[in-house]
């Protein structure tokens, strides 16, 4: 459920690798934001799994010795050519694939080597790899990616067995959402963004709550201060968001309570603040049960609990 765009092309290759007809040379091409590096790295695990090589998995164990050096990094079969800090992939790096290729697996099962955002590739680097992808050799893999296929040298595309991963299906799509704690209310707004880009639209719906949230907090931060009234803080109520309202409501609460401690040196004023902030919890929890009843005024209900907050805290 990583990624769920990605498991059906994952488990058709890794059939072809049981069944021993996966091409040597894939590109895997999608837009940017569908995690095409992840589904890499995803399928060079199955494809060095030991359980994986003997048809008793269908996907990475995880306990194999294959996929304990894998997961630390210390996979002797197995590269991954990337330089974060380059615009494009040099020679250099291409070279180091090309002679590791030429050596014999260490634990004698598969080798894979792996090229992200090959596009990147310089007209040198492209070159050097022609001849290993010609014949790397039995049981040797090279997995490409690239936003832009179109960018390649044909000799080099000639050579690859392309695939496109596939968009999400709408289900696939809100289930991950959710798991990822986001669940933007206008579904239907994020949807085409979603579709176009998974991991860019999580980002933009992600940040856009946070947009609000900041929002939210510099009025409630203005109630608190007297430079708006509680009329106007009410302003801010949201129908379909008034529940993560109060959950924001509950943090600023928790935030004053801290500010205010850390300046009170006072033991007694510290109880006596510690007693109005339980007393308004409680209040936010009261008026969140009343919300969840059929046929109640949310935004009355949002704005009396404003009002009560900055008559409690505001006074001393
Ligand atoms: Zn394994």
């Amino acid at each position: 459920m990583k990624y769920p765009w990605l498991n059906a092309l994952t488990t058709l290759l890794t059939e072809q690798y049981q069944q021993a007809r996966l091409h040597h040379g894939l590109l895997i091409s999608a837009p940017a934001g569908f995690a095409k590096r992840a589904f890499a790295v995803d399928l060079a695990q199955n494809l060095l799994c030991e359980q994986v090589k003997q048809n008793q998995a269908k996907s990475a164990c995880g306990q194999c010795k294959s996929c304990h050096l894998f997961m630390t990094q210390a996979h002797p079969d197995y590269l991954l050519v990337e330089d974060e800090n380059a615009k494009t992939i040099g020679v250099d790096l291409i070279r180091r694939l090309v002679v590791k290729s030429q050596q014999k697996a260490q634990l004698g099962g598969a080798q894979v080597y792996i090229v992200p955002d090959c596009e990147r590739m310089t007209e040198a680097s492209a070159n050097a790899l022609l001849k290993t992808l010609e014949e790397p050799g039995l049981q040797k893999f090279i997995i490409l990616t690239s936003s832009h296929p179109s960018r390649l040298l044909p000799t080099i595309k000639s050579r690859l067995q392309q695939y496109k991963v596939s968009p999400p299906q709408v289900s696939e799509l809100t289930d991950w959402l959710n798991q990822a704690g986001v669940e933007p209310t206008n579904f239907s707004q994020v949807y085409p963004k979603v579709i176009a880009s998974p991991l860019l639209a999580l980002d933009y719906v992600k940040n856009e709550k946070q947009q609000a949230q900041k929002a939210f907090l510099a009025e409630f931060k203005a109630l608190l201060s007297g430079k708006i009234t509680a009329v106007q803080f009410a302003q801010q109520f949201n129908e379909d968001e008034v529940f993560q309202q109060l959950e924001w409501l509950e943090f600023a609460l928790g935030a004053w309570l801290e500010s205010k401690l850390k300046s009170q040196v006072e033991k007694t004023d510290a109880a006596v603040i510690r007693l109005k902030i339980s007393d308004l919890y409680q209040q936010v929890t009261q008026c969140k049960q009343l919300m969840l009843q059929s046929g109640m005024n949310k935004k009355l209900l949002f704005s009396s609990l404003c009002s009560r907050m900055r008559q409690t805290l505001v006074s001393g």
